[in-house]
């Protein structure tokens, strides 16, 4: 039995956690493999019931619900690599520290913590899960009530996988999450918005607990001039509008060099037609709002600047028409928190330096974008900006790099995971020296006499 929902049950399988994580059952390297594979059998043998639950959760097409089952690329690539990532990582020492030795040995950390958001409800547990498995760790999960059928799917495949004192799924909403952040965990990883961010690292703090954070923020999308404008459209609301703009790392808002607006809206709209057609509620490739409580905050947000497609809405469907909006500026409600669906503002720039002196200074992005082929313009916004991550002419498809950290900066994040990056944020990098007995020079050990001048060579001095 791994799902509880008491809370004093939280306290009993932390117990059982703690006590199997000492019999150093989970550091063995064969240990961890084996589990992440069974942890891919489960994924495939569920796939189905996954692919289903999110179309349940969210109107998913059964293309996009792929994107949760997709998770098991990153697993192939950690099952490849993490023989690797286990090794200590030599070091070499400065003059004045041989004969010696040095490494840094990466040791799991105990029992993490991971909480997870609704909007890609099954990879963003099963992505830092990896991490935390392969870096020799136990693991409670605790999904998103929000997205139920998936919170289900996930709570019989750890069930069926996993003995609960190794990987344990605790479902629940905020009650659990809370009794959850009382006990002392080894590492919290929460994905989710920047509010429960500020709770979960105020609960941390008690216990001194590492946190990482993967928050979200308005990611701003530029497109400049010198642009293949049908290739930029079609990414950019490839991007924008897979389920239905609840992507953290969606484009938010578009910032356009004023000279090709007209032409860009044209493809935008253009491209809309292509994907949807003309009625996007009866097209079966396009997602549902989540709920009737975002359904309600993205409503109250179409009603700034100009319709220039969509803005139809269905309450009873939890349908919002992908919507293209200019006439914005940055004063606007909609400008001031992540929209988080689909609603795309378009708004326009003279002066590339003005654009970039209004996105910094708003909170540092999760991700930023930018369409342009002038190298001189990618050198300047990747100088001049900071994010997360940055996709040069796509979006989204950065954080699939698995070589690459994923994670927001300031206000969007706290850490990165993915890969490599997982295994290191679930590890602690112990750094190990060692010197052997058959020398042991004189120069550091009272009294000191004169040994002043040497030291201060030791140091640079002279
Ligand atoms: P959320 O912060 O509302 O909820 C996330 C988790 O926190 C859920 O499991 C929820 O049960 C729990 N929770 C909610 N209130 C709590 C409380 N008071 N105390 C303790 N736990 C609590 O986030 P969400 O609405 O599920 O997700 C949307 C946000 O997540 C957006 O801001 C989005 O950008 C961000 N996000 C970020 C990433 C990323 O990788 N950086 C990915 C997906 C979503």
């Amino acid at each position: 039995m791994t799902t509880l929902t008491a809370p004093t049950s939280v306290a009993d399988l932390l117990r059982r956690q703690r006590a199997y994580w000492a019999t150093g059952a989970t550091r063995d390297l064969a240990f961890r493999l084996e589990r992440l594979k069974a942890l891919r059998a489960a994924i495939v043998k569920y796939q189905a019931d996954i692919i289903d639950a999110a179309r349940q959760d969210l109107g998913r097409p059964d293309f996009e619900g792929y994107f949760e089952v997709g998770v098991i690329s990153e697993l192939d690539y950690v099952i490849k690599h993490v023989h690797r990532w286990v090794m200590p990582r030599k070091v070499s020492l400065p003059l004045n520290q041989l004969p010696g030795s040095a490494w840094v040995q990466p040791e799991p950390l105990g029992v993490a913590l991971i909480i997870g958001p609704w909007n890609y409800p099954f990879q963003l547990m099963i992505s830092p899960l990896m991490g935390a498995i392969a870096a020799g760790n136990c693991a409670m999960l605790k999904p998103s009530e929000l997205a139920p059928a998936t919170s289900s799917v996930l709570a019989k495949l750890v069930a069926d996988t996993f003995d609960p004192a190794h990987v344990a799924l605790v479902e629940g909403g905020v009650d659990i999450a809370q009794a959850l952040l009382a006990e002392k965990f080894d590492h919290i990883f929460f994905t989710g918005g920047a509010r429960v961010g500020k709770i979960v690292m105020q609960a941390a703090a008690q216990h001194l607990t590492p946190v990482t954070l993967e928050l979200g923020g308005k990611s701003p999308c530029i497109v400049d001039a010198d642009v293949n404008l049908e290739v930029a459209a079609r990414r950019i609301m490839w991007g924008k509008f897979l389920n239905a703009g609840q992507t953290c790392v969606a484009p938010d808002y578009l910032l356009v060099d004023e000279r090709i607006k007209d032409d860009l809206v044209t493809a935008l709209q253009q491209r809309l037609k292509d994907c949807y057609g003309d009625n996007p509620a009866q097209s079966p490739d396009y997602s549902r709002i989540v709920n009737e409580r975002q359904f309600d905050r993205l409503v109250g947000l179409l009603g700034q600047g100009n319709v220039l497609a969509g803005g139809e809405h269905d309450r009873g469907d939890r349908y919002i028409a992908p919507t293209l909006i200019d006439g914005i500026g940055w004063d606007d409600p909609i400008m001031q928190e992540e929209i988080f669906g689909p609603i795309l503002p378009i708004l326009t720039y003279r002066d590339l330096g003005e654009a970039i002196a209004a996105i910094n200074q708003r909170p540092k992005p999760l991700a930023l974008y930018l369409f342009t082929r002038d190298r001189r313009v990618q050198a300047q916004v990747l100088e001049q900006t900071t994010a997360g991550s940055v996709g040069i002419n796509d979006v989204i498809l950065q954080i699939v790099v698995w070589d690459m950290p994923f994670g927001g900066v300031g206000s969007s994040g706290i850490g990165g995971y993915h890969g490599r990056y997982s295994f290191d944020t679930f590890s602690h990098l112990k750094s190990v020296l060692k010197k052997p007995f058959w020398m042991d020079l004189d120069w550091r050990y009272p009294p000191y006499g004169d040994k002043v001048k040497l030291f201060q060579k030791f140091i640079g001095l002279s």
